[in-house]
């Protein structure tokens, strides 16, 4: 049967594909579809829903918003809602942890805040190479998508990608083998063939790119050998940021201060399209509308914003989403029983299968039982794991015991 969605929409849509239903309603961990059929969400909008569906408190804070005519499109004007989220951006979350950035708003998506954030890099450098790791992911316009490694994506761009230097993540290269030695050896050598880079872009925990998570003594050293050399170091945390790793920033755990931060998918708290870049106040160095754009800072997402940003200074919550890590941890662990290899950190796990279509035929499958949850890496073997932050502890067992089951029987599947 020929759908609205097959005649008309681009053959670029993914996601559909592999979860055909058509959705009516959502709140918090549910989905529910037009035939009444209700799904567990671990795909969590790909991190643009920590917070879950509809949070009660977002949503009221926008009706309140709309029904009193406050302005949702104002370019970049002040407007009250600005004021509101930026007061609570700095008294909750930078303050506190001794951060003193500028916020730049760019547009609405992260791709829009990685480009902010090479482009800062660069001017205030005066050099055009950057530093990017291997299964990196970063957005798709050309700038981001230069940083990024997938081999699809950067060649479905039909141009040139260059000014960046690839090298390995933690990792890369099997446990015995530390990749910051290759990379200082590149920097300090001058018949390297590598420029001295404006930048060095990371992800902490790779979010599309396999779920790698960098060791915490990784990062603190490649911190203090871009500090030693004068490169700028942006940590992209626009998907494990906004408390994706048990911390409001996913670095905090390494103790980095990274001169550059980008934010976007789960910022808004409510799946609303908002990106910033938080700058050290000395490289916030371009001029009025040089980085300009129709949707910098979408008021109804500073609404919500402000209400997300308040859930973290209450002790509770931060206990919770600890304890929530906990308990994903070991129920992630125990599925390595059945061959898998574990990744990630936090909230943001993996399941690693060496057999090239286990993991998509999983999310399949989970998906026929009412679970959603997708695949990650650049051939799809990684198991995406990523459920609400807020989401209930019998929800997550539920949803952990659907997944152990669909694990069983494809498994099986493959070897009767
Ligand atoms: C999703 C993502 C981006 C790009 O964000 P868009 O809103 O899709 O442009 C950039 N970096 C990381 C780490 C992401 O996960």
């Amino acid at each position: 049967m020929s759908t609205v969605f097959d005649e008309l929409e681009s053959n670029v849509r993914t996601y559909c594909r592999k979860f055909p239903a058509v959705f009516v309603r959502a709140r918090g961990h549910t989905l529910w579809d037009r035939d009444g059929r209700s799904y567990i969400d671990f795909l969590s909008g790909a991190g643009a829903l920590n917070y879950g569906h509809n949070h009660p408190a977002m949503k009221a804070a926008l009706i309140d918003y709309l029904t009193a005519d406050g302005p949702v499109h104002a370019l970049d004007l002040h407007t009250e809602a600005k004021a509101k989220f930026l007061d609570r951006l700095d008294r909750i979350v930078l303050r506190p942890r001794g951060l003193a950035y500028r916020v730049q708003f760019t547009g609405p998506t992260g791709a829009n805040a990685v480009e902010a954030a090479l482009k800062v890099a660069r001017r205030a450098t005066g050099r055009t190479n950057v530093i990017a790791f291997t299964n990196g992911f970063h957005g798709l316009s050309l700038g981001a998508l230069a940083v990024s490694g997938n081999l699809a994506r950067r060649s479905a761009s039909g141009v040139t990608l260059g000014d960046v230097t690839r090298v390995p993540y933690d990792g890369y290269l099997g446990q015995g083998v530390d990749t910051l030695d290759y990379l200082e050896r590149l920097l300090d050598d001058a018949g390297s063939g590598v420029d001295a880079p404006a930048a060095i872009i990371l992800e902490t925990v790779q979010g599309e790119g396999g779920l790698a998570a960098a060791g915490p003594a990784w990062l603190r050293r490649l911190e203090s050998a871009a500090r030693r050399r004068g490169i700028v170091l942006i940590v992209d945390d626009i998907q494990a940021g906004c408390g994706r790793t048990g911390s409001f920033f996913s670095f905090e755990e390494a103790g980095l201060t990274p001169d550059i931060v980008c934010l976007a998918k789960s910022i808004s708290g409510f799946g609303l399209p908002m990106a910033l870049t938080l700058i050290r106040p000395e490289l916030d160095v371009l001029r009025p509308g040089e980085h300009a754009g129709t949707f910098r800072g979408h008021n109804l997402a500073f609404v919500t914003a402000a209400v997300a940003l308040d859930l973290w200074s209450s002790p509770q919550f931060t206990a919770d989403l600890g304890k929530k890590c906990l308990l994903l941890d070991e129920r992630v662990r125990s599925l390595t029983a059945a061959g898998a290899t574990e990744r990630g950190r936090g909230m943001l796990r993996g399941l690693f299968f060496s057999e090239p279509s286990v993991a998509a035929r999983i999310s399949r499958a989970a998906f026929e039982k009412g679970l959603l949850l997708e695949t990650s890496s650049a051939t799809g073997q990684v198991l995406k794991i990523m459920p609400p932050l807020t989401i209930e502890d019998s929800v997550l067992h539920d949803g952990m015991d659907i997944l152990a089951d669909t694990i069983q029987e494809v498994i099986h599947e493959k070897s009767g």
